[in-house]
């Protein structure tokens, strides 16, 4: 049942999403096409068609274990690559609202690499199969259809060289990975079918990344200093040192709605200077600078609903980004690909995959990091959308259990769990945990928080 190994597939984009794909249908299929703009082999930096890349990337704990399912052995390459691995609760300075999350050892493990690194060695693992070969510097134009246009037979693409003329790559399934500019909306609609519903959560987002070479170390035995944006608190920032521990780190700034951290020197400062804790402005205004500072802007989450449709073509599948791009800061999105190539596994288990039960699978798999990381943005109140009570109850008890796991780290390990894509987040309401919520809530915090302290004694 469901062995497809005479025929081949065609997979737009070489990303995250691609790449995650093509290993479950290397099993499959006698030949896996990938097919990307960039040139991907053997680079080792960011590249143009993920300008998203040079930003802060970490992986959450259900993606690791994902990762490390498919490729065995991924943590000890990327160790080998110079990247340590380390608790998700334990090793990670959390803060909110300038206080830490009480550190525990939740056992489950965060994989501080980069982005290219990280997609580099998930590359490197996916063309070592025989039947799977990566197009590069090829742009994808189209798809071809039967004459019926019930099924989608192929993509058309056209080489990055002057003069080169388009070519139609037949398939027999054709997985469409090109991210948030997908263009499969248009093309259904160009082809008779309903686009997508499309839902979005306008957050106004920008990062904006400098690296550094530190004389210190701030980070002592923990991997990531990230004072998490929450509506109260709403700037935040990831950082963390950079593969092979040479004392060269990698600063990404956060603001929303708007607020978005300069990319002038002096203006980056100042904003790192404005976080809730003074750890890292301390670490980077004396550090010696490496590039100047990137920003990249996130207008809005993005959510299609293609398992809204009750029309589809056969032989076309979208995952990734292209179905669902969330806001980057809760860092959920190689995830949800990940989690994308274990629908597909399970699909092709089955037989030959059918697009409307795979969009419902999938579907049921975004809906927790969803409701998660778009109802939290609703917690920031100028962004836009419908406020449910259940959404309104669920960030001011969300907003309360952090702070809770402030002085009681059983809470930081259940929030860690939740973030991690590992329990859903209605694990949280267990009565156990809204018990310690509520207890650690009626203990009024006598502190102030650090950062606020440092402003009452006039300290920088
Ligand atoms: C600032 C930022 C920070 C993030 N941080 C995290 C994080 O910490 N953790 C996390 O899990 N996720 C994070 N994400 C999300 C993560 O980057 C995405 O979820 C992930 O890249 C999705 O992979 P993908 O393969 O679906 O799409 P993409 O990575 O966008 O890849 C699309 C690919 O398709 C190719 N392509 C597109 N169009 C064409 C075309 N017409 N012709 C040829 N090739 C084409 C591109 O070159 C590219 O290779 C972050 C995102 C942003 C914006």
């Amino acid at each position: 049942m469901g062995d497809h190994r005479t025929r081949r597939v065609v997979v737009l984009g070489a990303s995250m999403g691609g790449l995650l794909a093509a290993k479950v249908l290397a099993d499959r299929y006698t030949e896996v096409l990938l097919v990307d703009r960039d040139e991907v082999t053997g680079v080792s930096g960011y590249r143009q068609g993920v300008p998203h890349g040079r930003h802060a990337h970490g992986l959450v704990a259900r993606g690791y274990q994902i990762l490390e399912g498919h490729f065995p052995g991924l943590t000890e390459d990327l160790r080998a690559a110079g990247v340590t691995p380390g608790d998700f609760s334990g090793d990670i300075r959390w803060y909110v609202e300038g206080r830490r999350m009480l550190p525990s050892q939740s056992g489950l493990v965060s994989v501080p690499a980069t982005r290219p690194v990280l997609e580099q060695q998930i590359r490197a693992r996916v063309q070592a199969l025989p039947n799977v070969r990566i197009l590069e510097r090829h742009d994808i134009v189209g798809l071809v259809t039967t004459p019926d246009r019930s099924r989608v037979i192929g993509a058309r693409v056209q080489h990055r060289v002057e003069g080169s003329q388009e070519e139609v790559l037949n398939a027999d399934l054709v997985i469409d990975s090109t991210g948030r500019g997908s263009r499969t909306p248009a093309w259904l609609e160009a082809l008779g079918y309903p686009r997508p519903p499309e839902e979005r959560v306008k957050v106004d987002l920008a990062y904006t990344t400098r690296h550094y070479r530190l004389a210190e170390d701030p980070f002592g035995d923990d991997l990531a200093i990230i004072p998490a944006a929450t509506p109260a608190s709403p700037r935040g920032a990831f950082f963390y040192r950079l593969p092979g521990n040479d004392g060269r780190v990698e600063l990404s700034l956060t603001g929303v709605l708007g607020d978005h951290p300069p990319t002038d020197p002096a203006g980056f400062l100042a904003f790192a200077q404005s976080l809730p804790v003074p750890d890292i402005y301390r670490a980077v205004r004396d550090a010696e600078p490496l590039d100047d500072p990137v920003m990249f802007r996130f207008p809005a989450s993005v959510r299609r609903h293609y398992e809204r449709l009750d029309r589809f073509p056969a032989g076309l599948l979208v995952l990734g980004d292209a179905v669902c791009s969330f806001n980057p800061i809760y860092a959920q999105g190689m995830t949800a690909a990940a989690l994308g190539s274990l629908v597909l596994a399970e699909q092709l288990r089955r037989g030959e995959p059918d697009p409307i039960t795979f969009f419902r699978d999938l579907a049921v798999q975004l809906d927790s990091p969803w409701d998660f990381s778009a109802g939290a943005d609703l917690g920031f109140a100028g962004v836009e959308g419908r406020r449910t009570a259940k959404i309104r109850f669920a960030n001011a008890y969300v907003a309360r259990l952090q702070r809770a796991a402030t002085r009681d780290a059983r809470l930081t390990d259940a929030f860690i769990r939740v973030a991690g894509l590992i329990d859903p987040p209605s694990s949280l309401m267990r009565p156990t945990t809204m018990l310690r919520v509520l207890r650690q809530g009626r203990v009024r915090a006598t502190t102030p928080a650090p950062a606020a302290a440092d402003r009452l004694l006039g300290r920088a």
